[in-house]
């Protein structure tokens, strides 16, 4: 067979997985990044010696990690230097009591006990409910793709219905485990990394708590930014060329097929195949002919956004730990705040990272790093907001909270302050409303439901990425690149 040639739109990690599996069965490819490095979400800024994790900050779900380097002939473990974070967050209530999440279960008995007589046993038995979801959710949702209606409605899937809880919410699913609603809210918030409000999640995703706990939550030495090294040096191995600085401005197409791209400075890259991993709406809206498909897209729902801020210290600051969450006591109505009113609740719920606590070269010797995320609504066109003005705000409610907790004298030591908000994500990384996890992840957007890897008209078009199959996250993102290499390979055996 002639050696094939495939067009990457975008370098973030579903893309550069995809782009490797493609190059080492023999495809010539090429990746085009509009930004000037690899990585997508998975970014990372550098300022002055401090050094900051711009997207994802915990790497949970090790094994799926393993698995996916293993796909692509490399040892994740080897490729990285990894240690586990444990306790992995200091979990902080409004009323002053915290709980310190980790995987020694006898000390997580002392600290359950003491919010709640037996929820200890609570926790266990939500703990067998989560293995449960993880081991059937990634065997039979996550890890295979949907082409055909078939291969989702089946007999051998109808047992799903009720073990994995898909029509149970998760939040009113927690009454069956614990009374106190801190408890409730310590083993839900996890569903914010899905973009996805608990009170509209699935209880499916109760496997993430169980895998937080049972397989560990796990920092690699540099940043998170280390993975997106060690994918490019596989990618570039297998072959692949990247250029960066390059934005596509669109897909040429004709009849049925995808022909190749067109880029903002006017040259043109023919291509047998066009892989987007660029935010799946962002492509049918700016970079496709107009087929009424975007106003489809338009109507589904979307995962929240994030005021996020990068500050230079010119001290340590010893008492945040790596991992710090302020969760608010009315949780259901911070949700709804994100979720229907698209704004900043008045009460948010904040998440801090300090990397130094985890890998000291991440601040200059004798000062800190600090990434403080306030989860928002995103960008809606009936509720438009001045995000500057609500990340002002946001600012003044994050130093309120910093000294209700006791951590005080912040602010003069802030040598630099970089921030981002919805509309920077949408600028940077072009997702759509500035959706930080793309496509929100409820049941009618999820596994057949979610947009497929392969454009329904163009037979050479296909997508990798969060707002496709299966979804939002750095494993998912790996699984997305695999599957769609696979169907690729698959596909060009067939023709
Ligand atoms: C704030 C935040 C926190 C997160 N936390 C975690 C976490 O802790 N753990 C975790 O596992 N996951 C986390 N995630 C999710 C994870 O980062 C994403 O799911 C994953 O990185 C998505 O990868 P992707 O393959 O969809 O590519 P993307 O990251 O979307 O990358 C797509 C690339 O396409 C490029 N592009 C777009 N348009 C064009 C164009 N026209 N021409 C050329 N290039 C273009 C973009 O610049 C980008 O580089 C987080 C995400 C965010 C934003």
């Amino acid at each position: 067979m002639k050696t094939k040639s495939v067009v990457v739109i975008g370098a973030g990690i579903g893309g550069i997985v995809a782009a490797t599996h493609l190059a080492q069965r023999g495809m010539k490819v090429t990746m085009l990044e509009k930004n000037a490095r690899p990585g997508g979400r998975c970014d990372q800024l550098e300022r002055d010696g401090h050094h900051f994790d711009t997207g994802p900050t915990l790497l949970v779900m090790p094994l799926l990690y393993d698995a996916e380097f293993h796909a692509m002939g490399a040892s994740f473990r080897e490729m990285l230097d990894l240690q586990r974070v444990d306790p992995t967050y200091q979990l902080v209530f409004d009323d002053g009591s915290q709980l310190a999440l980790t995987s020694d279960m006898k000390s997580m008995e002392e600290q359950l006990e003491s919010f709640e007589k037996g929820s200890f046993n609570g926790l266990l038995r939500y703990l067998s409910e989560g293995y449960r979801h993880y081991h059937l959710g990634i065997e039979k949702l996550v890890n295979r793709d949907f082409r055909k209606i078939t291969d989702f409605f089946s007999l051998r899937n109808l047992p799903l219905v009720y073990q994995v809880k898909p029509f149970i919410n998760h939040y009113r699913n927690m009454s069956a485990y614990f009374d106190d609603p801190r408890l409730k809210s310590a083993f839900t918030f996890q569903d914010v990394y899905m973009g996805l409000s608990p009170f509209e999640a699935a209880a499916t995703f109760s496997l993430m708590q169980y895998c937080e706990l049972a397989h560990g939550v796990w920092y690699p030495k540099g940043g998170m930014y280390s993975l997106v090294n060690a994918l490019v040096t596989l990618a570039r191995q297998a072959g692949v060329t990247f250029q960066f600085h390059t934005p596509v401005e669109r897909i040429d197409v004709n009849g049925s097929t995808a022909r190749g791209v067109f880029l903002t400075n006017k040259e043109y890259l023919a291509a047998d195949i066009v892989l987007a991993n660029a935010d799946l709406p962002y492509v049918y809206q700016k970079l496709l002919p107009q087929d009424g498909m975007i106003q489809k897209l338009l109507r589904k729902d979307y995962s929240c956004s994030t005021l996020s801020f990068f500050w230079g210290l010119d001290k340590p600051i010893d008492t945040l730990g790596a991992h710090t969450l302020f969760l608010a006591d009315d949780y259901q109505g911070t949700f709804k705040s994100i979720t229907r009113d698209y704004g900043l609740p008045p009460n948010p719920s904040l998440y801090l990272h300090v990397p130094t606590r985890l890998d000291p070269a991440m601040a200059p010797l004798g000062e800190d790093t600090l990434i403080a995320v306030v989860p928002v609504g995103h960008m809606n066109d009936s509720k438009p907001q001045d995000w500057e003005k609500v990340r002002d705000e946001a600012r003044g409610k994050i130093f309120e909270r910093l000294i209700k907790y006791g951590v005080t004298g912040i602010e003069p030591h802030i040598k630099f302050e970089m921030t981002y908000t919805p509309l920077s994500w949408q600028k940077r990384y072009n997702l759509m409303k500035g959706a930080t996890h793309g496509l929100s992840h409820t049941l009618a957007q999820l596994a057949y439901f979610r947009p497929k890897n392969r454009h329904a008209r163009y037979h050479n078009l296909y997508f990798a990425g969060a707002s496709t199959h299966p979804g939002t996250g750095l494993p998912t993102a790996m699984i997305s690149g695999r599957l769609v290499a696979n169907r690729i390979i698959d596909e060009l055996q067939l023709m």
